[in-house]
């Protein structure tokens, strides 16, 4: 068994609170959210990051953003959300295992980016 953080929440070893789940993915609240709703959809198989990402992973990817409207609508975010993935050392990605942030809330978010 890995100890990678978010393959132990696919296996229930940690607890979050769940979105959604199918055979394929994962959805789940981030521990620490930086908007009103802010969840991430993942992979079930431990894919490290989008750099590691190839032909043989379109299905589940497509799956992960093809599933976020209706997530994002099932969590009150009818009106509109951002998506973000956070990549290796440059994206300041934290956790690897590739996950999709989808973020908002009643009202607009922030600028993308700030310095
Ligand atoms: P990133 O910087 O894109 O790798 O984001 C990793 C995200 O995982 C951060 O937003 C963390 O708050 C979140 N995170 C870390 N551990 C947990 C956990 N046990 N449950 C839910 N979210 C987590
Ligand atoms: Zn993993």
């Amino acid at each position: 068994m890995n100890q990678c953080i978010f393959c132990k929440i696919v296996r229930g070893e940690i607890p979050s609170r769940k979105v959604y789940e199918d055979e394929d993915i994962f959805a789940f609240d981030d521990i620490n959210p930086l908007a009103p709703v802010h969840f991430m959809i993942i992979p079930k198989i431990h894919l490290p990051s989008l750099a590691e990402a190839d032909p043989s992973h379109q299905a589940v990817l497509g799956k992960m953003l093809a599933m976020a409207g209706t997530l994002a609508r099932s969590q009150g975010l009818g009106d509109g959300f951002r998506s973000i993935i956070n990549t290796g050392r440059i994206g300041r990605q934290e956790v690897y295992h590739l996950h999709l942030h989808i973020l908002g809330g009643p009202e607009p978010l922030g600028a993308m980016m700030g310095k």
